[in-house]
């Protein structure tokens, strides 16, 4: 973005109307357009954001018309994606002797041109629909054009895109990073009320619906709830970049949303993120548990409050801290009063009970918090009392994969338990932030990440972005040995490779079943009991 970039954004009605007196010194709004903005050229057909991808930018259209799929969805191959589908039993039982002794062999008629190219051209490697016609007679879509701004929930909220937006015509759009976004939300009166107006009718009431507090409401009630609530972010949108540096350190710092002895004024919701429960102990805090999208914070302070008029000041038993980027949402004490706690139990208070426990018992659980494997919905746990170091899963992994393990038996310890350096399959999923292409996806049917190996240019994006450095870049080769360069640079060929839960194996990830003493188990760091099964 340049100086006269800027200058002619504006000359633009709805960047004029931007009231720039309103941002402070610090944060000025010409400094917001040209560090968190830039202007992006798409040609027709290309796709400017998938349905299901994460995003970290929303975008404006300035020039040109764009179309957003509204049913059916399209094809997962259109998107860049991989086909799913699992293998027959005698394909899944081939493997295991038709596997290469070369590392990394690709078959190089499969790309198609789309793969072959190397990495570093990123910002131009975009899917694209072919046939634009075709795609708009099979598929009922919505014109987007010039003003229209669109991709701002996914931004703010870290939640999936929630629809595929490609360019009919060549067009001209201002990407917003969620940095930019938020400080134009904050400063400016019109984009509040506008992103503010959008999230309340486009998401709002589906998430609150989807809570046992307001599950019960009818529409108008609910409405009024709508109305009401106030959303909040807390943390950065890329945490993971401070994460990787702060776990160098030891000094990691978490903003504090809600502090242990305020008096609470709303129930806290969290609608995506993590975000840590502690109370005080001695000089630091005790972590009593962490809280995810779905979970609320400061019900039975508040409705205790309620029930108890003649008890003054009942304040908050506990601090919340966000553990990266949270996304909240306040709802206020009186909506609660009028329209929750007259209908309701006294809520039980689990975080008083974990509180009763040893410290001990807390050990596991701070240090899963500090380490963040609470975002793993499929860690992969090894128990090192009962593993033998025979190396079956990793071998079991190879097979599968053509030859190639796509984990390593290392990683973090605590007492016996190992988490495994292979892909966790995260809630917040923040390597599939910036792919170029889409490669890296969850799959529809099993929410696994996978990458398309096809649609992979190894611009390394995600390898960089994950937290737990469980993605490898590999050179691929013939099955000669020789390695495959990029037809124009003559560099070689790099993908992105990692753990893919063996989604197209019928029988399920090969490393667990391999296991001959039980001792490797894939579990959702939540449900994690180390004792037992989870
Ligand atoms: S690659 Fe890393 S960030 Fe992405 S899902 Fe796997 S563990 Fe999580
Ligand atoms: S999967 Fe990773 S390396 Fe491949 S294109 Fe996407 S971000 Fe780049």
């Amino acid at each position: 973005m340049t100086e006269s970039d800027v200058e002619s954004l504006l000359r633009r009605p709805d960047i004029a109307a931007i009231e720039a007196d309103n941002f402070p010194k610090h944060t000025p709004l010409k400094g917001v357009l040209l560090n968190d903005t830039r202007i992006v050229r798409f040609r027709a057909g290309d796709i400017v954001v998938r349905e299901g991808d994460y995003g970290n930018s929303a975008f404006l259209v300035l020039e040109g018309s764009l179309r957003v799929v509204l049913a059916p969805e399209l094809p997962q191959s259109l998107l860049g994606r991989q086909q799913t589908g699992k293998k027959g039993f005698f394909e899944a039982l081939s493997q295991l002797w038709t596997n290469s002794t070369v590392p990394e062999v690709r078959d190089i008629s499969r790309y198609q041109g789309q793969g072959l190219r190397g990495g570093s051209d990123s910002a131009n490697a975009r899917v694209f629909l072919q046939d634009v016609p075709a795609v708009l007679d099979r598929h009922r879509t919505a014109k987007l054009e010039d003003g229209a701004l669109f991709g701002e929930l996914a931004a703010l909220g870290r939640v999936p895109r929630t629809a595929t937006i490609f360019a009919e015509q060549e067009a001209t759009l201002l990407e917003i990073r969620w940095q930019g976004l938020r400080e134009l939300r904050k400063y400016d009166e019109g984009w509040r009320r506008m992103i503010d107006q959008r999230y309340r009718e486009n998401a709002l009431k589906t998430h609150l619906q989807e809570s046992i507090m307001f599950s019960r409401l009818d529409e108008n009630a609910l409405q009024s709830v709508v109305d009401k609530v106030l959303f909040e972010t807390y943390g950065a949108f890329d945490w993971n970049v401070a994460f990787q540096k702060q776990r160098q350190s030891g000094n990691a710092k978490e903003p504090v949303i809600a502090r242990q002895g305020e008096y609470p004024d709303g129930v806290l919701m969290i609608r995506a993120g993590f975000a840590r429960v502690s109370v005080k102990h001695g000089n630091g805090e005790r972590t009593l548990t962490y809280l995810g999208a779905g979970d609320h914070f400061g019900l039975g302070e508040l409705y205790a409050a309620w029930k108890n008029p003649d008890i003054p000041d009942i304040a908050l038993y506990t601090t919340l801290t966000a553990l990266g980027y949270v996304d909240v949402i306040r709802v206020p004490a009186p909506i609660l009063e009028e329209h929750v706690f007259p209908f309701m139990e006294q809520p039980t208070s689990t975080t008083m009970d974990i509180a009763s426990k040893p410290v001990a018992d807390d050990a596991m659980m701070e240090w899963a918090v500090e380490e963040r494997f609470i975002n793993a919905t499929r860690s992969m746990v090894i128990d090192l009392e009962r593993c033998v170091r025979c190396d079956d899963c990793v071998r079991a992994c190879a097979s599968t994969h053509g030859g190639n393990p796509r984990f390593r038996r290392h990683g973090r310890t605590f007492d016996n338990i190992m988490v495994a350096n292979a892909c966790m399959h995260c809630a917040d999923p923040v390597c599939m932030i910036g792919c170029p292409t889409g490669a890296i996806h969850r799959t529809v049917e099993t929410g696994i990440v996978v990458i398309n190996d096809l649609t992979c240019i190894g611009c390394a994006t995600c390898a960089n972005s994950c937290p737990y450095n469980n993605i490898a870049m590999v050179a691929i080769r013939t099955k000669d040995g020789h390695t495959i360069a990029d037809p124009n640079t003559g560099k070689p060929i790099f993908k992105a490779t990692k753990c893919d839960f063996c989604d197209s194996n019928p029988g399920g990830p090969a490393c667990v079943r391999a296991c001959p003493y039980g001792a490797l188990r894939r579990v959702h760091f939540r449900e994690f009991n180390p004792a037992g099964a989870g």
